[in-house]
């Protein structure tokens, strides 16, 4: 027997239909690359974006295509997801940290056929343009204006010019909901990059599951800044949650450092953020250091890196910002967890709740997980054995875009490349990347402990650990450390308060001080780097 329920298709372009029907002058707030303030509503976004699908349609832009972007967080941009998967093509959004050669090579790999940019990138596209073999043209997003008087990109495109000459005589249209909707490359710190291509459904389902009050918890009362780059898997869906929610939305464009982001917090109302943890540095260190607090923001999302617990208690003990600590990837559209408390944990006393908001979290619902030895055999749920993680569901890859890496599933499992352990209640916590782990004398030491130590340090503002040969145990730890400014600490101070924190065959070997890290494109430590750098590095 089948149900009787309207079989409609999950698409993406019902997300912004419903925000601009349901919440019409719930605003969107952008400030501009151009340097001013832009504001509009969810009616007029959705007008614009049906507009932009239309010059797309003109473009001769076919359903399946994919259209490129290489764009910060703003309006301009938010049109496009909805005009360009909305009607049917790709959107392809590109990291524009990344270097101009893998630009190229991504773009070439993904076959685009349209190249949006923003006015910061007009250099870099000058710089690539000649390599993107398939691109018939580049779109500068912004007005006549701003146009370059003369320039080496072939076919420079008007956003504005385009707009102004579209009609929104245009009506979404009807596909299956697993054609493909966007596409997003990882950042491929080993080999070339792979891309996912997430489909409209598992697009909806994710932006469904994410935004409900276990995890996001993203409602029609919330003013969302998302800090994480639109370029970085979506924005972790905040371009569909918030308009499926009604929310207000912001973006912060290009000004990312810590006084603009609390200027624009303030100025805007915003309750609900979300962000790698090297961006809130910046914010806390302003906030901390000229003795502000925030008049409305009290929630924010933590991920694609460990939240130092140290940075955790800052937000939530000095600056009363809830932190969401949640864990996903590229190949995950990326939600797969969120730390969030349950009935149960409710009397317990603070810092037993901490210790459960410090780890990646719960599933949530859409995504199982399991761990697993080097055999394959699944491991216990005890929260102390630790093994690869693998996760399937809906809104993870089957495989890689143009079948990169081959079959990827292990029984139908996704292996995640990181190394967990699941407590009994569900939560489960990273150890490390399985490349990131330190194998010492057969066992493995997990870096992100030893950095969570390290960064709560009052002198240390950044920490790595990282693996450096030895003779007799193959690898040992070793702390690469940048001091806040103005402050002091010795190696070895440093060595004396790991003591008592962690076993002690744990504790590092060496700490070296400098100046920064290297970071990569979406604002995480890059430990390959680091490890090349140190290959040589003699440990006392
Ligand atoms: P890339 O490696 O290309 O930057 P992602 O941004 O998809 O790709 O990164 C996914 C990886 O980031 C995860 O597999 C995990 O190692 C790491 N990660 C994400 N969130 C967390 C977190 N909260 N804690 C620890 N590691 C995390």
């Amino acid at each position: 027997l089948m149900g009787q329920m309207m079989n409609q298709p999950l698409l993406i372009s019902s997300i912004i239909e419903f925000a601009a029907r349901h919440f019409p002058d719930n605003e969107i707030v952008s400030r501009r690359v151009e340097g001013d303030m832009h504001r509009y509503t969810y009616r007029e976004c959705e007008v614009r974006a049906r507009r932009m699908a239309h010059v797309l349609q003109g473009l001769g832009v076919q359903i399946g295509d994919r259209v490129a972007t290489l764009a910060w967080n703003g309006y301009r941009h938010l049109e496009l997801y909805y005009a360009v998967s909305g009607s049917g093509a790709v959107m392809h959004t590109v990291n524009p940290r990344l270097h101009p050669e893998q630009i190229a090579y991504i773009v070439n790999h993904a076959e685009d056929q349209y190249l949006f940019f923003d006015l910061t990138f007009l250099p870099l596209v000058e710089a690539v343009a000649g390599h993107c073999k398939t691109v018939k043209g580049f779109v500068l997003m912004s007005d006549r204006a701003h146009m370059p008087q003369e320039t080496k990109i072939p076919n420079l495109l008007c956003y504005e010019d385009l707009m102004a000459s579209s009609s929104d005589e245009y009506e979404w249209p009807l596909f299956d909901e697993n054609s493909a909707a966007t596409l997003c490359y990882t950042s491929g710190t080993t080999g070339n990059p792979k891309g996912a291509l997430y489909s409209h459904r598992s697009t909806i389902l994710h932006a469904y599951a994410s935004s409900s009050p276990s995890a996001l918890n993203v409602s029609s009362i919330d003013t969302v800044l998302p800090v994480v780059p639109m370029f970085h898997v979506n924005a972790w869906g905040l371009p569909y949650s918030v308009p499926l929610s009604g929310a207000k939305m912001v973006f912060p464009g290009a000004a990312l450092d810590g006084k603009s982001l609390y200027e624009l917090f303030e100025a805007e109302g915003v309750t609900f953020s979300a962000g790698v943890p090297t961006v809130w540095l910046g914010l806390i260190n302003h906030a901390i250091q000229n003795n502000l607090q925030f008049s409305t923001f009290r929630r924010t999302v933590i991920g694609g890196s460990a939240c130092p617990p140290a940075m955790m208690d800052t937000l939530m003990d000095k600056l009363d910002v809830q932190v969401i600590h949640a864990w996903g990837m590229t190949e995950m559209s990326p939600l797969g967890t969120a730390a969030t408390l349950q009935a149960k944990h409710r009397d317990l006393p603070k810092e037993a709740q901490r210790k459960i908001l410090q780890k990646q979290g719960h599933a949530i619902y859409g995504v199982d997980m399991k761990i697993v030895d080097d055999d394959g055999k699944e491991l216990p749920w005890d929260g102390e054995t630790y093994g690869h993680l693998y996760v399937k569901g809906p809104w993870i890859v089957s495989g890689y875009y143009r079948e990169e890496g081959g079959d990827v599933l292990v029984d139908g499992w996704f292996p995640t490349g990181d190394v967990a352990t699941i407590d009994a209640d569900g939560y489960m916590q990273i150890t490390d990347r399985s490349k990131d782990v330190i194998k010492s004398g057969g066992e493995w030491i997990g870096s992100i402990d030893l950095e969570n130590i390290a960064m709560a340090h009052p002198a240390v503002l950044q920490a790595a650990c990282i693996g450096v040969a030895h003779p007799k145990w193959d690898e040992r730890p070793m702390l690469v450390v940048v001091k806040r400014p103005g402050q002091e600490v010795t190696r070895e101070e440093l060595l004396g308060f790991f003591e008592g924190k962690i076993a002690k065959w744990w504790l590092p070997d060496d700490v070296v001080f400098t100046e920064a890290l290297p970071m990569g494109a979406t604002g995480k430590i890059q430990k390959n780097r680091l490890r090349d750098q140190y290959r040589e590095h003699k440990l006392p």
